[in-house]
């Protein structure tokens, strides 16, 4: 059966590189992903899915679809996201973007390309799959400002009845056609946190009759680093960074108030929590010794992507059996986030790396970069793993074993 599988993906390869060029040729940013999903369900159509709905939290962005096999059984999900970058493309690639100044720059163009692909090859396979697979093109994953797709599909209840979930994430500084996988934490939660210290301004010649604003600023950046360092357990990991400054207007003026905007990364709930207490104890303690009140604001973004250890399991074999052990890494939990956490905290899943980086093709670009590009090569492994994982998955679910 993965003998199938396998030959199923080259048989599609030179489509699947089609549909992406396609998607890269026309991307469009976050929940504004109209074209890309009328796209995606005409051929899904063409295909022969079952049940096409385009359109979440309000837009006409999003599709799902089903693929129903020949037995009865469970369901799972396989999800791919769909948004682009506000980024003026820098490629000189013949298929570059045709919409100025929006570009496919993180690898979603080949993550719908590659789940139309798996989509491809379970068609052909119905008689293998023992239940439902349910496929998911998810709008919005790049922005955490706007409602993010996975949490209004999650809320839309798209994932209701699905036993477990997969997706995987083209990756930039993994070798090209490695899987990239691990059990537990995976990728950080990304928090926000606003402070707006209000002292009193004045000249910048008589401070004696101000409450400096920009000092308990310079001595908030410093004092919260020790939450990292002396708070945290070493053995745990977390990240506070300060990303933006503002304050003042002349040289000879001392501002009134100073905001600091900065983010958080962490993968545990207690840690989480530990790191907002924190901030806030230190922003408005540091604030008051120096005369000023702050203002501070917390927001939990994405959560973090935990992946379910029985399927991490599922991955590792189906990955050794598809693609040899050499080329299954197992890594280290990295501090960038991914709204595929929302699906995890509902229902199993498991989330994994598919690597891309070969740099005599040009494909070593981080990702986010206007000369990001991906090795279509990588396509084959792709779409076997994600329709083997759907297949393995439901043989699993009706007790049966693969061979
Ligand atoms: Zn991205
Ligand atoms: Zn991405």
């Amino acid at each position: 059966m993965l003998h199938k599988i396998r030959e199923l993906a080259k048989v599609n390869h030179q489509k699947v590189v089609e549909f992406r060029r396609y998607f890269h040729m026309y991307p469009e940013v976050s929940w504004e992903e109209v074209q890309t999903s009328e796209r995606i369900a005409k051929i899904l159509k063409e295909m022969g899915c079952e049940n096409i709905r385009i359109g979440f939290g309000g837009t006409s962005c999003g599709v799902t679809a089903e693929i129903t096999g020949s037995r009865p059984g469970k369901c799972v999900a396989l999800r791919a996201d769909m948004d682009a970058l506000p980024i003026k493309e820098d490629t000189g690639l013949s298929f570059s973007s045709k919409n100025e100044g929006v570009m496919h720059a993180c690898g979603h163009d080949s993550h719908m390309a590659m789940l139309l692909g798996a989509a491809m090859i379970l068609m052909e396979m119905k008689e293998h799959l023992s239940g439902r697979v349910l496929l998911i093109f998810q709008p919005c994953e790049e922005t955490a400002l706007k409602i993010c797709g996975a949490d209004q599909m999650v809320r839309e209840g798209v994932i209701e009845d699905v036993e477990a979930i997969c997706g995987l994430h083209i990756w930039s500084p993994l070798a090209a056609g490695k899987i990239g996988y691990c059990s537990g934490p995976m990728m950080a939660a990304c928090d926000a946190w606003e402070a707006v210290i209000q002292g009193k301004g004045g000249h910048g010649s008589a401070p004696h009759e101000t409450f400096d604003p920009t000092i308990a600023a310079a001595q908030v950046i410093s004092s919260i680093q020790t939450i990292v360092s002396r708070e945290i357990d070493p053995q745990s990991t977390a990240v506070i960074s300060t990303g933006s400054m503002q304050a003042g207007s002349a040289f000879n003026i001392i501002p009134d108030k100073v905001k600091l905007e900065g983010t958080a990364r962490t993968f545990t709930r207690e840690v989480q929590d530990h790191v907002e207490q924190s901030l806030r104890r230190i922003v408005e303690g540091v604030s008051q010794i120096f005369r000023c009140k702050a203002d501070f604001r917390y927001a939990k973004y994405v959560p973090a992507t935990i992946n379910d250890n029985r399927l991490s399991i599922l991955i590792k074999e189906l990955g050794e059996d598809l693609i040899g052990t050499e080329n299954m890494e197992e890594i280290a939990p990295v501090m960038a986030s991914e709204d595929y956490s929302y699906y995890q905290l509902k229902i199993p899943g498991v989330f994994f790396f598919l690597g891309t980086r070969d740099s005599e093709k040009g494909c070593d670009f981080p990702h986010h970069s206007p000369k990001f590009n991906v090795d279509e090569d990588v396509f084959v492994t792709g779409t076997s793993m994600l329709a083997g994982f759907a297949i393995k998955m439901l043989i699993s679910t009706s007790n049966k074993s693969i061979s």
